[in-house]
């Protein structure tokens, strides 16, 4: 459906990216200013993006890094590769390596298990992320070998993450399910992100479907980012105030584990933001106002009972 299908609009180029607004920015949340060598960012102290390649399975056309990938089939060299590696080594406080991109399940098993075998050599990281796409776009790229790949990476001690970006429930096909189980069967703890994007998934029946079919399948939500500043996206936008009424909405009626947190990225890189909906007010009297999901008010602590 062209109109309305909620996994091609993610794909499919529209005239209205042509309109850029003043706001859209190339380098969205400021990934640059936080850059220390090619291939690194480090806006955290206990952990960094590792870029090893800028190259996607599929381009999403409400892509925060829109700019940069798949411009020039770009890949870190070796030297390159070395020097990232060589800031991570040096730099003792970091515990987590967060792989992504692009997206870093492009690369070769003979690629991957090359960086995986250095990373796990770098004693202080214990955690290795990859952010990826490759799992929904092009399950066939999930392989045994890759499977292999990640285990052995496991008996070296670290504890292995694959976070999907995935937006909607349909783009879950029994192949996708089954490079999951894949991931999952190779030791991997899997989680997802979705963008919240308009006309794909801002309704509470898509989201509460999405959530929904991940936990059934065993992966926890993680987060749902607000859409980014990124250049002739503003055909997806959704306000923040309407994506609270969302998380709002979710609240009480899905289970908590199915409930991702609401992230907001600013420009600049100043770090992510939790754009949480509020449930408790000063009450102007030294106590709260809180609200359940029904959105019944209640006094906290309860009025008229003697406090200790
Ligand atoms: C998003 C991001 C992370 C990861 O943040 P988490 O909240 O741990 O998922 C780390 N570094 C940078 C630069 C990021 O943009
Ligand atoms: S998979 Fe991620 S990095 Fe690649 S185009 Fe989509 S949003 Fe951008």
């Amino acid at each position: 459906d062209p109109e309305a299908d909620p996994v091609a609009m993610q794909y499919v180029p529209q005239l209205k990216e042509l309109d850029q607004a003043a706001e859209e920015l190339i380098d969205p949340i400021g990934d640059d200013a936080h850059s220390p060598v090619k291939g690194i960012v480090h806006r955290y102290p206990d952990r960094v993006l590792l870029q090893p390649v800028q190259v996607c399975a599929v381009y999403c056309r409400y892509c925060f890094r829109r700019e940069k990938v798949g411009q020039h089939g770009q890949i870190l060299n070796d030297n390159e590769l070395e020097a990232a590696l060589d800031y991570i080594r040096g730099n003792e406080n970091i515990w987590e390596v967060i792989l992504t991109g692009g997206d870093p399940f492009v690369l070769s098993p003979r690629q991957l298990t090359g960086l995986l075998q250095k990373l796990c050599a770098i004693d202080h990281v214990k955690i290795i992320r990859f952010h990826t796409r490759v799992p929904v776009a092009d399950p066939a790229r999930i392989t045994l070998k890759l499977a292999e790949i990640l285990k052995q990476a496991q008996e070296l001690g670290k504890a292995i993450y694959v976070v999907i970006h995935i937006n909607h429930a349909r783009e879950l096909g029994d192949d996708v399910h089954a490079a999951l189980n894949m991931l999952k069967h190779a030791g991997c703890v899997i989680l997802s992100q979705s963008v919240l994007l308009r006309g794909v998934n801002d309704n509470v029946e898509a989201l509460e479907n999405l959530f929904r079919t991940l936990i059934q399948i065993g992966i926890k939500p993680y987060y749902l980012h607000h859409l980014d500043y990124a250049p002739g996206t503003s055909h997806f936008r959704v306000s923040i105030e309407a994506g609270q009424e969302l998380m709002r909405a979710l609240q009480g009626r899905i289970s908590g584990i199915c409930l991702p947190t609401y992230m907001l990225d600013i420009p600049g890189g100043y770090g992510k933001i939790p754009l949480t909906p509020c449930y408790i007010d000063d009450d102007g009297a030294g106590g709260y106002k809180v609200q359940n999901y029904k959105r019944e008010v209640f006094s906290y602590p309860p009025k008229g009972v003697e406090q200790p």
